[in-house]
């Protein structure tokens, strides 16, 4: 595929190396350190490819994935996140099994995500088996709905159990690919642990979602390079990334976003994520709408092609703070869907129907 060059420029040269290696050779930091710090015309011809790149590979059709955060219970420390286990702030709230699948019904019913995900805390107070029959009644009673779990770091032998349950897919980000800044942020976990976590996954068969937060506290341009390119070598089936937001009911809560300063880079990092993974689809995620006025509507031009509404009883919402500014707290679970295809229908982009499965290989059969 071939795309007519946006501009005579070397970001567009760049951007067409990257999405397509004419020598096999695969892209390297110093090749996407010139597109992270793009500016002016250079930008806007980074974004427009980035969005042909999207068009081309992902076509224009948005895949919807609503989201249950069933769960606040968390039994780790992430420095950065609200739902750590000794901030006293949230309530604390599981869903009964009856609450979630009533809730995946409603999402089968209207009619317009194809895809739920259910999140929690790593420790969401159910044991496996739990999540384990959560997982086969949603399957058994809705069965046209992909199920995504999204509940941290297990053994191999769990994830397997779940998807055998009838889990499609799983979400765990892997957050920094510096492994230093990594283990400052993380008293539960190494990253080599979480990357063996994801290739368990992939291994598997589970289609596996993983991504990063953009701008943590000590974060480099060179490290979101890498992080760019560690999406790439281990070829993920979605890939989410969101500006890190600082929470003040964390120990980090003072300490600003590594961009602060140039918010613009949350969406080079996704333009360029696009260009460096063609064919991942990649969620327009709330962190953008929590730093920026319509930031998801941007991302879903800058590269991103899946939407992630919020699908969570509307009265627990308020207590799945991860991070400040999270929208649609107080709307409930139809406004979200009458927002998601107003959005859509403002940005010309229609809803994809079905479960809109991972675009690199078939779905897992079982
Ligand atoms: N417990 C699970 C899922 C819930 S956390 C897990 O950790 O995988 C989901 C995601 O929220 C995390 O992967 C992290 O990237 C993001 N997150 C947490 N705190 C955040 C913050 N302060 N700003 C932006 N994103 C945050
Ligand atoms: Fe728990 Fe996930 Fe938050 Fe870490 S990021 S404290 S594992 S909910």
């Amino acid at each position: 595929m071939r795309f007519a060059p946006a501009a005579a420029d070397v970001v567009g040269f760049l951007a067409m190396e990257i999405s397509f290696p004419q020598h096999g050779k695969p892209p390297e930091r110093a090749d996407l350190l010139p597109l992270l710090r793009a500016a002016g015309a250079d930008l806007d011809a980074l974004y427009a490819r980035a969005d042909a790149v999207r068009r081309a590979h992902c076509g224009e059709a948005v895949p919807i994935r609503a989201i249950v955060e069933f769960s606040n219970y968390c039994a780790n420390g992430c420095l950065y996140c609200g739902l750590r286990a000794s901030n006293a702030a949230p309530h604390r709230y599981r869903m009964a099994p009856a609450e979630i699948l009533a809730a995946a019904r409603q999402i089968a019913a209207a009619g317009i995500a194809g895809t739920v995900v259910l999140q929690a805390g790593e420790t969401p107070g159910y044991s496996d088996e739990d999540l384990a029959s959560v997982v086969r009644r949603i399957k058994t009673e809705t069965p046209a709905l992909a199920i995504t779990l999204s509940v941290g770091n297990r053994p191999r032998d769990v994830y397997a159990r779940w998807r055998d349950a009838g889990m499609d897919r799983y979400l765990l980000r892997f957050e920094t690919s510096a492994p230093d800044l990594f283990a400052r942020l993380h008293p539960d976990c190494t990253l080599a642990a979480r990357l063996q976590c994801l290739r368990d996954l992939k291994s598997l068969g589970v289609q596996t979602g993983s991504g990063f937060m953009i701008g943590l506290p000590g974060e480099t341009i060179e490290i979101l390079a890498d992080n760019i390119l560690l999406c790439r070598e281990f070829d993920f089936d979605m890939i989410g990334i969101g500006p890190y937001v600082p929470n003040p009911d964390t120990p980090l809560g003072d300490q600003p976003n590594a961009y602060a300063a140039d918010p613009d880079m949350f969406f080079r990092a996704l333009a360029v994520l696009r260009l460096a993974n063609p064919d991942a689809h990649i969620p327009a995620t709330t962190a953008f709408d929590a730093v920026f006025p319509n930031g998801r509507d941007l991302a879903l031009q800058r590269g991103a092609n899946v939407f992630m509404p919020n699908a969570t009883p509307s009265p627990l919402r308020k207590d799945y703070q991860l991070y400040p500014g999270k929208p649609c707290i107080d709307e409930d679970a139809t406004d979200c869907a009458r927002c998601v295809q107003a959005r859509l229908h403002a940005l010309g982009r229609p809803v994809a129907q079905g479960p809109a499965h991972s675009l690199k290989r078939p779905p897992t059969t079982r």
